[in-house]
């Protein structure tokens, strides 16, 4: 199941038509985000309204931008939105008047180590307002006042999120969480999106045995608010990712569940090794995206994450510099197919148990081999029929045959297809967990 090169123009595109909009916890640029991802994934967009409890916290108010500048004393706009909605501090209050420089400087971020990126800052649970500019603009203001106009509105609304839930055979499910709250951010949460929206549709062009479920929320608070409204059908997730920043050309990281060694955590390894692509495997930590919220005790879920560059760790983060120039089509094609590659190791995790257990069985009898004839990897197919008929006492999984053997994954599959059709395997248990 390999992306083509349309696919991964695909995703380019769907980011390049996400990128302009501001995006936010809660507003129009959520809603508009999730409007345009329809066409990809069959989204039902629900709306939470504001002050609605969410365990610890409650659903904010809606923020809304129309626009928002700097205006020097002849009136000339310094700062500007319409060239970039990162110069907003996102969730800023609305405020319209005349400061004296030394105050709009303490309402101002930049980056003095880049001087031509503009940072992204938000303020979504203290009241304040600000701009974020590039260091030279910093520098060039001289003025002894400014006129700033933050035009937006901050009111009781709603907080949008989309979730789609595409039925396998069983109820189980694997969910797949994308946060969708950053603006003009490339790699970090447009990539995450493009590659989940292609990912599902291809998911429901096969046969499928767990259910999947895919949640496009704004950060921290969206992901909450889906587990205070599902708190009864969380039991149903054996399994899950949070997808991000994976359109930059880093080397892959995965991020462990909380309790490491589930099987999602040993599907990724398997498949990142299979990849051949370099890679890390890391341990959880209590930072970075909604794995924080799904892995917490009340929850336990099995979330791990799947990204390149690392939360926090590229210098492109949360700025403008994580534009479109950042994310490659290549990148995003490569992450669609590992993201790919794990989920068919979930998907096709199996349990069997061999029917002649008391030594080998006579294999040559049964003319399986011969019936093997046309296939280009024959001695490998056969290793695994090997290993099968050796591990396979009801209690290992195919995933442990191709760790232990180190076989591909898809070959023990094909071997286990072979060895049930012959008889000598039987499903012990449909799935692993
Ligand atoms: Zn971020």
């Amino acid at each position: 199941m390999t992306a083509t090169p349309a696919t991964a123009a695909e995703m380019y595109e769907l980011i390049r038509e996400l990128y302009p909009i501001c995006r936010s916890i809660t507003g129009d640029g959520v809603r508009e985000t999730l409007r345009i991802l329809t066409r990809y994934v069959p989204l039902e967009i629900h709306e939470v309204p504001s002050g609605t409890p969410v365990f610890d916290w409650n659903v904010p108010r809606e923020w809304n931008l129309r626009a928002a500048w700097i205006a020097s004393c002849d009136g000339r706009r310094v700062v500007d939105t319409r060239d970039s909605n990162l110069h907003v501090v996102s969730y800023s209050s609305p405020v319209r008047r005349r400061v004296a420089l030394s105050e709009l400087r303490e309402h101002l971020h930049a980056l003095p180590d880049h001087p031509d990126w503009i940072p992204y800052r938000t303020s979504y649970y203290t009241e304040s307002w600000g701009f974020c500019v590039t260091q030279k603009q910093l520098a060039s203001l001289t003025d002894p006042e400014y006129e700033v106009c933050i035009d937006a509105t901050l009111a009781p609304g709603s907080l949008s999120y989309g979730e789609y839930l595409l039925r396998g055979r069983s109820e189980r499910e694997i969910l797949i969480s994308v946060h969708v709250c950053h603006p003009s951010l490339c790699n970090d949460n447009l990539s995450g999106i493009a590659v989940s929206a292609l990912l599902a549709r291809r998911l429901r062009e096969r046969e499928r045995e767990y259910s999947y479920r895919f949640l496009y929320v704004p950060g921290t608070i969206g992901s909450l608010t889906w587990l205070s409204r599902n708190t009864a059908g969380v039991s149903r997730i054996a399994h899950g990712l949070t997808l991000v920043c994976l359109g930059d050309g880093s080397p892959f990281t995965y991020k462990r569940t909380l309790a490491g060694g589930a099987e999602v955590d040993r599907a990724a390894a398997l498949a990142l090794r299979e990849s051949g692509f370099a890679h890390e495997l890391i341990d959880y930590f209590p930072f970075g995206y909604d794995e924080r919220q799904y892995n917490s005790p009340g929850f336990r879920l099995a979330v791990g994450s799947l990204m390149r560059a690392r939360h926090g760790q590229f210098p492109e983060y949360h700025s403008s510099a994580d534009d479109l120039d950042f994310v490659t089509a290549k990148s995003l094609q490569e992450s669609l197919d590992v993201c790919g590659s794990i989920l068919e190791v979930l998907d096709g995790n199996r349990v069997y148990r061999s029917t002649s257990p008391f030594g080998e069985p006579q294999l040559g009898r049964r003319g399986i081999y011969r019936g093997l004839g046309g296939e280009p990897d024959l001695a490998d197919l056969q290793l695994a029929m090997l290993w099968l008929l050796t591990l396979c006492d009801g209690s290992q999984s195919l995933l442990d045959v191709a760790e232990r053997s180190g076989l591909h994954f898809v070959l023990v599959q094909r071997a286990a297809d072979q060895l049930v059709t012959h008889g000598l395997l039987e499903a012990a248990r449909c799935a692993y967990s």
